[in-house]
């Protein structure tokens, strides 16, 4: 009896050692893999610290989120809640929209250039789709002649005519002015701005329209500025809200997108986007 209790004695002795070598071998382990845990977790944040510098070293190429139909000017101005009415003190003509940020910066030129003498007016704000297919169409059918007494129906090829419209029209959905950031002033003739009360106004822009935002995106084509629609003296734009929009607009809309328009079969053979939406006075660009 005495022989067998002790060897049992050494059995329990021996299956308690093992559950302790056992548990405490399974305690390390445990600790192992937390560590390791919490090495992945560690490595994960840094991860991510290197993903942040890199969104941080490429922010030009972030592209702001606008709808495409914002940027084509499928919109109802007076339904947006981006765009704002403009008053008749500042505008030829009733029924006028701009964007709300634009509209508040041209306000602030617009006393500036009272304080000089200036008068202000805009004559052309924000365009839809719709308005700027009228246009267009106008021109292209020759409901409108296009200058001297030339038709654009007396021009067989497309490609021309449509080239020869676009010397001061924009096609339907790519005109700044879909972005109610860009506006016409006093007359629609380079002429008017070449003397008198015209050249004041226009030298007054020249040196102040920036101190408020605005610049004039189709200057002269020569060395900074290649092509694209001819000078316009009337038509400045709200940077600090048109820039994100041409950034959307380049990234975004593509030769599919400017059609439903007399003539939208030419906008990818003329490549419009290359050559007249991005074709700006670098003054204007991003
Ligand atoms: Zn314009």
């Amino acid at each position: 009896m005495k022989k067998k209790n002790k060897v049992n004695y050494w059995l329990i002795i021996l299956i308690v050692l093992l559950a302790v070598i056992l548990v405490l071998s399974r305690m390390q382990r445990g600790a192992k893999r937390a560590f390791f845990r919490t090495s992945e977790v560690e490595q994960k944040i840094d991860t991510n610290k290197v993903n942040d510098l890199k969104i941080n070293q490429d922010d030009m190429k972030i592209v702001p989120d606008i709808d495409k139909n914002y940027l084509l000017g499928k919109v109802t101005p007076a339904e947006s809640s981006k765009m704002t009415r403009v008053s008749n003190i500042y505008s030829s003509r009733d029924g006028l929209y701009m964007h709300k940020e634009a509209y508040e910066a041209f306000k602030k030129m617009h006393e500036a250039a009272q304080e000089d003498g200036i008068n202000l007016i805009i004559i052309s704000a924000m365009r839809t789709f719709d308005h700027q297919k009228r246009i267009w169409e106008n021109k292209w059918n020759g409901r409108q002649i296009l200058f001297g007494d030339i038709y654009a129906t007396d021009i067989e090829s497309p490609t021309k005519r449509a080239l020869e419209i676009l010397r001061f029209s924009a096609m339907p959905g790519t005109s700044r002015h879909h972005w109610g950031t860009d506006i016409d002033l006093n007359s629609l003739n380079n002429n008017f701005f070449k003397s008198g009360d015209g050249l004041k106004i226009y030298q007054w822009l020249q040196e102040n329209a920036l101190k408020y935002g605005f610049c004039q995106p189709y200057t002269p084509h020569g060395k900074e500025r290649g092509g694209g629609y001819e000078e316009e003296k009337w038509h400045w734009s709200y940077m600090p809200v048109a820039n994100d929009y041409y950034t959307a607009y380049i990234n975004k809309i593509s030769y599919n997108d400017i059609s439903g328009f007399d003539g939208s079969e030419t906008s990818s053979k003329l490549n419009v986007i290359k050559n007249y939406v991005k074709e700006i006075d670098p003054e204007c660009k991003p």
